[in-house]
């Protein structure tokens, strides 16, 4: 009997191998971005039989890579798209309370105004609205009035020459990469056979039936053929070359468009809140990020290599542009940390609309029997989307299923958080660690907090820092690859941390050490350590370069 567990080591890599060579399943996802483990989670939680393939790591694409906001969507409201704000507000509120308050947390915006009457009455209203929208929940608090006076209190960086009040609201956020991750571990303790670096290379088909799917281990070479009653894709922006590959006619197209964001230190910008600034074609968010600010997005038409979108200069200046129309000092390049982009997947019947226009809502098409795909939505709505994907794929399985039961089911992590909360002083004490290194132990992995300092009680090196000034620990580098599926250096540097964009040189100085104490873990020879850092090393080049091309570009 397979011993159930979140734990998602390297013996539990094989043993999931071996599942996916062995069993039959009822359920099988391709994609591990937020809406593949999503899925996961809620077939595995109405008891059904799941095996997940990833084919690089978790959260990889677009799910690490978004504005890490989880919203109804302010600017949703003017285009009167009151369903997708309403059910992105309730998924809101059932995240901050149940679901995973460990890692959803709230987060406040000013909206500045520039004029007193007509946009004060009419943004107003739209505040009001979006505040009523969430529904019996409220855990948020409601909006409010920002005078002039009270904002360089609030928000002294604003140009008040320009701005003549604001209204501040409450929406949440989230470490995307780790959030994806940790509903993968749930569905893993639930039974689920997770697994990356499995890559989806074709359908196996009876007639027009679909029966499952051909897995190449992409660690070992080894081609499995995994059995399942219905294949469910949530494969994001690879949704359309992988129906073409299947040769499967799409009742849907998804189109790409690229979002980046900057990453600036906390005395760049002097507020004690977020910022949202109106633009010509959408908003731009200032966005607190601990001790940091995430400022974005750009909203470009994309047809290049969907793995690795990068930021370039271009983008970097429209940004920089954008909020200092309201900023004062002025953002300056110089004080760019890290950048970061990804590819927004909208779902389109006419490929040849502006993206800006295209919906954020998702959908979920069921070409052949056995065969269910979804794509679209937002990072907030996942937990709704994976429901309805489950609730199409179960036609497929003649028998009576459960509904969905994830409304209430917590992530990892959350059972415990708040009473360990309570605790933080006596924790810090017994760990001989700050009380602010409690809290961010507490804030990414929650209950989960004695597990990954387990291994520092026999060897206190693991309680140093892995980088000075950054909070995360040795020991997080090496419960990554123990407990929470990582593979790799990057998937420690850009994931499970976020260093890669938190750390000026993008974490370079310490990507060796990460390699020798993952390593010996993964069991890893010299030569795989040293691929694994120049692998890490070459991506930080290659954004590097995109930075630096259009500079010389520009130039001349
Ligand atoms: C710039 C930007 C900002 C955003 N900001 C927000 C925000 O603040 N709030 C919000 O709610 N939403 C936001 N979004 C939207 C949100 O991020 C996406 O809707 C969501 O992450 C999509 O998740 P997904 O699982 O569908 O796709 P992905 O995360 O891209 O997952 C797809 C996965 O499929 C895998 N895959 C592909 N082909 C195969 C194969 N053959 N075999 C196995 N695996 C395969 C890929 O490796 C990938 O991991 C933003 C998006 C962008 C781009």
């Amino acid at each position: 009997m397979r011993v159930l567990s979140s734990e998602l080591s390297p013996s539990a890599r094989i043993d999931a191998i071996k599942s996916l060579r062995e069993d039959h399943f009822d359920i099988l996802v391709i994609g591990g971005g937020v809406n593949g483990a999503g899925i996961a989670l809620d077939a595995a939680s109405r008891g059904l039989k799941v095996a997940l393939v990833e084919m690089a790591d978790f959260a990889s694409g677009t799910s690490s890579r978004s504005s890490k906001l989880i919203h109804g969507g302010l600017r949703y409201l003017e285009q009167y798209d009151f369903k997708l704000v309403r059910e992105a507000l309730q998924e809101r509120e059932l995240m901050v309370t149940t679901l995973c308050p460990h890692l959803v947390k709230p987060v406040s915006f000013l909206y500045p105004l520039q004029e007193k009457f007509k946009e004060r009455t009419y943004v107003g209203a739209g505040m009001a609205l979006y505040d009523a929208l969430r529904g019996f929940k409220r855990a948020l608090p409601w909006h409010k009035h920002i005078s002039q006076r009270e904002l360089s209190e609030v928000a002294p960086s604003l140009r008040l020459d320009l701005i003549t009040g604001g209204y501040q609201y409450f929406d949440a956020q989230v470490d995307d990469a780790r959030h994806t991750m940790m509903i993968a571990r749930t569905a893993a303790k639930y039974g689920a056979v997770i697994t990356t670096r499995t890559a989806c290379k074709d359908l196996i088909k009876n007639g027009r039936r679909v029966e499952g799917a051909v897995i190449e281990d992409l660690e070992s070479g080894e081609i499995i053929e995994v059995k399942a009653k219905s294949t469910i894709m949530a494969a994001g922006v690879w949704t359309d070359p992988l129906y073409e590959s299947f040769g499967v006619k799409p009742g849907y197209r998804v189109r790409m468009s690229k979002g980046a964001h900057i990453v600036v230190p906390g005395e760049a910008i002097k507020s004690n809140t977020g910022v949202i600034i109106k633009t010509d074609l959408s908003v731009l968010f200032i966005i607190p990020w601990g001790n940091k600010w995430i400022v974005g997005t750009t909203d470009t038409d994309y047809e290049e290599d969907r793995s690795s979108p990068l930021a370039t200069r271009e983008d970097v200046n429209y940004i920089l542009a954008q909020a200092n129309r309201v900023l004062e000092p002025k953002l300056e390049r110089s004080q760019v940390i890290g950048v970061f982009a990804g590819l927004r997947p909208l779902v389109s019947s006419d490929p040849d609309s502006p993206t800006t226009e295209l919906s954020r809502e998702h959908v979920v098409d069921h070409p052949v029997p056995g065969f269910v795909t979804i794509a679209g939505g937002k990072y907030t709505t996942y937990r709704v989307m994976s429901e309805d994907a489950v609730d199409v794929a179960i036609t497929d399985l003649m028998r009576i299923v459960p509904e969905s039961c994830t409304e209430t089911l917590a992530i990892v992590g959350a059972d415990g958080y708040s009473v360990l909360l309570n605790k933080a002083d006596e924790l810090a004490k017994d760990y001989g660690i700050s009380k602010e290194i409690v809290m961010h132990l507490l804030n990414r992995h929650g209950a989960l907090f004695a597990e990954v300092l387990e291994p520092a009680l026999k060897n206190n090196a693991l309680l140093k820092p892995l980088i000075p000034g950054l909070s995360y620990l040795k020991a997080e580098a090496l419960y990554a690859v123990t407990h929470e599926g990582a593979r790799s250096v990057d998937d420690v540097l850009s994931r499970r941390t976020r260093i890669n964009f938190e750390a000026k040189d993008q974490g370079l100085g310490v990507a060796k050490e990460v390699a020798e104490i993952i390593g010996e873990v993964l069991g890893w020879s010299e030569t795989q350590a040293n691929d694994s850092v120049k692998d890490y090393e070459e991506q930080v080049r290659a954004q590097n370069d995109a930075l630096a091309q259009t500079l010389s570009k520009s130039a001349k």
